[in-house]
């Protein structure tokens, strides 16, 4: 990257952890995936029972690879040969775990986080249940305001989703959401967390790099 298109975005993921802060809300921003490793660490006690969202970024940054290193017991969605019924039951332990990772379909300058879930276990786990929330955001998720985050995900999160699920969807044959009517929709439950109301709950890292969608 741009050594000034790097400047640039540290800019924004400092004003975005400033924002973060007036919400009740901790912001960090680490180098490399070494130090989201050693950062996560800090904030998740060894032996915590932990579980994730859907989220490409935990797979590209290594934190599902962490989370299966032992070091936690790591409510797996992902393991091999899992059945729906298993899966379901894990989205409902989450709820009961220690920490809960996931990323953001857009992160906002005003300190906001905006997602929308086709099941809803994902932004249901981040209202409420887990002790904590860490959130992995590469800076391509930051954006300016609510309007911004709308439409990012309108515009990729929602359709790159849907190609990637292989849905029978418009967005996944034109590229950008048509809100649909299909059986296949993906975007059911639309959240905003404008603050949150336990200290140290919420944990949002970013990383200076595109990742995700
Ligand atoms: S509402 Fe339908 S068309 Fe729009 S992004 Fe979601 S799945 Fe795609």
């Amino acid at each position: 990257m741009d050594s000034n298109v790097i400047w640039s975005n540290e800019k924004k993921i400092e004003r975005t952890i400033e924002a973060l802060k007036k919400n009740n809300m901790n912001g960090y921003y680490v180098k490399d995936r070494y130090n989201l490793i050693e950062l996560i660490k800090d904030i998740v006690d060894e032996g915590s029972i932990v579980s994730c969202g859907g989220s490409m970024t935990l797979f590209e940054t290594g934190v599902i690879d962490h989370l299966r290193s032992g070091r936690y017991d790591f409510l797996d969605r992902y393991k091999d040969g899992i059945t729906r019924e298993e899966i379901t039951n894990i989205f409902r332990q989450a709820f009961l775990s220690d920490a809960y990772f996931v990323s953001s379909n857009a992160v906002t300058e005003n300190g906001e986080l905006y997602n929308v879930d086709g099941t809803g276990n994902r932004v249901a786990a981040m209202l409420y249940g887990p002790d904590k929330v860490i959130v992995i955001c590469g800076s391509n998720k930051i954006v300016k305001d609510v309007d911004e985050a709308i439409k990012r995900n309108r515009e990729k999160s929602a359709p790159i989703n849907a190609k990637r699920l292989d849905r029978k969807t418009p967005c996944a044959k034109v590229g950008y959401c048509m809100d649909c009517s299909s059986p296949e929709r993906i975007c059911n439950e639309y959240t905003l967390i404008r603050r949150q109301n336990v200290s140290d709950r919420i944990h949002v890292i970013f990383l200076n790099e595109n990742i995700g969608y």
